[in-house]
């Protein structure tokens, strides 16, 4: 049983490489992009489970641009692969993008009154409820200026 279990760690620190790992720098930079890769998903997946219907958070978007950005690096300095290069080179774009059209809703829409959803700043009716955006709005003016 002993010799065994000294064959296993043996066959599992072979070459110097714990489970054939390489602790090399770039190596981790890669596996840390692959990581952040992986977490994107998950915040998607949860952010959808949770809200019940699909929807892409900013954050899928910040990961998107941390991991494409670490992947490139790895491609650049380490892999140096044209094809690993160009498949990594440009998708930070439309992440960029994203992020700031996120920005620009969130600072542009208006909050229903009735049940709280964003709706975009030309929508003249909650998307969820269905309730006149506008109409709430000024309403909502008129509890708060002073008699
Ligand atoms: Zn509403």
């Amino acid at each position: 049983m002993l010799a065994r279990m000294d064959c296993l760690l043996l066959a599992a620190a072979a070459e110097g490489k714990f489970l054939g790992l390489d602790p090399h720098f770039w190596k981790i930079i890669g596996w840390m992009a692959n990581g952040i890769f992986a977490a994107r998903f998950l915040v998607q997946w949860y952010a959808t489970e949770r809200k019940g219907q699909v929807t892409i958070p900013l954050t899928f978007w910040w990961l998107s641009l941390a991991g494409s950005f670490l992947m490139l690096a790895y491609a650049l300095c380490y892999n140096q692969d044209l094809v690993f290069i160009f498949s990594n080179a440009f998708n930070w774009i439309p992440y960029l993008r994203n992020v700031i059209i996120h920005h620009r809703h969130k600072a542009a829409h208006r909050d229903c009154a009735q049940c709280g959803a964003a709706c975009p700043p030309v929508a003249k009716f909650c998307s969820q409820c269905g309730t006149r955006v506008e109409e709430v709005e000024s309403s909502k003016l008129k509890a708060q200026s002073p008699k």
